[in-house]
């Protein structure tokens, strides 16, 4: 049996743009524009030409996508002007862009009070509009805003809008649950009756996540009839986001009933990168990933607790849905105070340190690992510095950067302003190096010395100048009579590597100076950098 086509949309340039927070530059859509390019998806939404600046010069810069249609999005034509008249159709016809997704009113409330003006009004302005973008030889595409409501109060009123756009020779017809409050079950039925006036192949859903449910209502306007999916890496988008293509996307390729009926344009080595791509997003936006996003994140596929993990030992299917590597995620085995030898073997295996069950390093690890956690050390979420530990006992972690002696002062200033000043002392292959730093604070202040001076450190340089700290948490943690203080560092890199390091201490500077280093030496022992001399 042949199977039926699914179209991906991706808006995370155009929707996932209206999220607090996000400001993409040129340079970040490019790069991700050409990251969803690769991915394969079939339409990338580039942004809203003459809304902006970023928008409109993003769309003269004439990338070459192998892959994916770049697309315009706007709105429909103001009332009282012709199409060829309207300033906001003409940049959509300037941006050259192939295929353009116009947006317009399908809820007779919103014609009303948003809009102010009659229903009939806003029909010809579909109408006119999709003409228009017809003519001139466009994919057209329109984005039914507000569809679900729309129809919940006057199906038949939203239903001629839509009708209005297909009639003109529309190729897609978007159904936009825009204020994200519909429910699957409702997404089925209303999809199963729009079906009766438009051809599924010919439809499309846009679904926002206000009630946890846009990935559920997008597989079920799937599994009704319609062909075209629309989403944002991530689920990026404003308020609960927008529909996550990077759960979409597997679902469709690991799960029967959809891997049976569909295909996509996504090839099938790529699902394998997902993982990846998620990553990448974050990185561009400086972000900490979210760990528990479905498939792809951290803790997609970690396990914690003795009877799980001897269980997953066994066969990895008694607790995941999926292999991890499908997605190009990993299993993690979570270590913890309360985890055993086979905890502790499980999770060397996963990260490929090779020491035999029987050899009393192992011992001699779970020991350290026991001993750390008692004065405050958390490897839960601290799998580099667990790594590095591992690797230490069993001798694989030469030495690189020496730190010698490091010294921070914090002053008021005659402003009023709190500045923070930090030396290290360093030593690479037995030359010293003394950096120095500023900060807002005496950790900043430490690691911008480092950071800053990352062009000193002679053979490292080159290993260091992409390590970027994107997290820092500190827990003050009372044990006895006194405090001790946990500090937790999230790092990563031009690969779009995370890694979390920790370091525990009396003292907050040198617990974060512990943190740090562990940081430092995770990246150059995982880039293969030589040992200092
Ligand atoms: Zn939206």
């Amino acid at each position: 049996m042949s199977k039926e086509k699914l179209y991906i949309f991706d808006t995370t340039l155009r929707d996932g743009a209206q999220t607090q927070g996000v400001d993409f530059s040129i340079d970040d859509k490019e790069k991700i524009a050409l990251a969803l390019d690769a991915l394969g998806v079939d339409y990338i939404e580039g942004g809203w030409p003459g809304a902006n600046h970023t928008d409109t010069e993003f769309f003269q810069k004439k990338l070459k996508l192998k892959n994916s249609k770049l697309t315009a999005f706007g709105m429909t034509k103001r009332t009282g002007r012709s199409a060829d008249n309207d300033p906001g159709i003409s940049a959509l016809i300037n941006s050259k862009a192939p295929a353009i997704c116009l947006v317009g009113k399908s809820w007779d409330f919103h014609v009303d009070v948003a809009l102010g003006i009659s229903n009939d009004e806003n029909l010809e302005n579909i109408s006119e509009s999709a003409k228009h973008f017809v003519e001139q030889k466009k994919e057209f595409m329109f984005d039914a805003e507000h569809f679900f409501d729309g129809y919940k109060n006057n199906p038949k009123y939203a239903l001629s809008c839509l009708k209005a756009a297909y009639a003109q020779g529309a190729r897609w017809i978007v159904l936009c649950d825009t204020n994200g409050g519909t429910l699957p079950h409702e997404i089925s039925k209303i999809v199963s009756e729009v079906l009766k006036q438009i051809p599924g192949k010919n439809l499309g859903i846009h679904a926002h996540n206000d009630t946890g449910n846009a990935v559920a209502n997008t597989l079920a306007a799937v599994l009704t009839g319609v062909r075209q999916v629309q989403g944002t890496i991530n689920g990026l988008g404003e308020r609960c986001g927008n529909a996550n293509l990077m759960s979409l996307i597997p679902t469709f390729f690991l799960k029967k009933d959809f891997s049976n009926k569909f295909e996509t344009n996504i090839n099938p080595n790529n699902i394998k990168n997902l993982t990846q791509y998620s990553r990448l997003l974050d990185e561009i936006l400086n972000r900490k990933p979210n760990k528990h996003l479905p498939y792809v994140g951290a803790a997609a596929f970690s396990h914690k607790g003795g009877l799980h993990v001897s269980a997953v030992q066994k066969d990895p299917k008694t607790y995941e849905h999926i292999d991890p590597e499908e997605v190009g995620n990993t299993r993690n085995i979570v270590v913890s105070d309360q985890s055993g030898k086979s905890n502790i073997i499980s999770r060397l295996k996963t990260i490929g340190v090779n020491i035999k069950e029987n050899d009393p390093k192992i011992k001699k690890l779970l020991e350290e690992v026991k001993d750390r956690e008692f004065i405050g050390y958390s490897y839960d979420g601290a799998d580099a510095s667990f790594e590095l530990l591992a690797r230490r006992i069993n001798g694989e972690i030469p030495r690189f950067i020496s730190i010698k002696e490091y010294d921070v002062t914090v002053k008021k200033n005659f402003a009023g302003k709190i500045v923070s000043t930090a030396k290290a002392h360093l030593e690479v292959d037995g030359e010293k190096i003394i950096c120095e730093g500023e900060g807002n604070g005496p950790v900043n202040a430490l690691d911008n010395a480092i950071r800053n001076n990352v062009d000193r450190l002679a053979k490292y340089s080159k290993y260091l100048k992409d390590l970027k700290l994107v997290d820092y948490k500190v827990r003050i943690l009372n044990t006895g009579t006194e405090a001790i203080t946990r500090v937790s560092i999230e790092s990563t890199d031009s690969k779009g590597k995370n890694w979390f390091t920790i370091g525990v201490s009396t003292n907050i500077i040198d617990a974060s100076f512990k943190a740090l280093v562990d940081s430092l030496d995770y990246k150059l022992f995982k880039d293969n950098a030589p040992a200092s001399i």
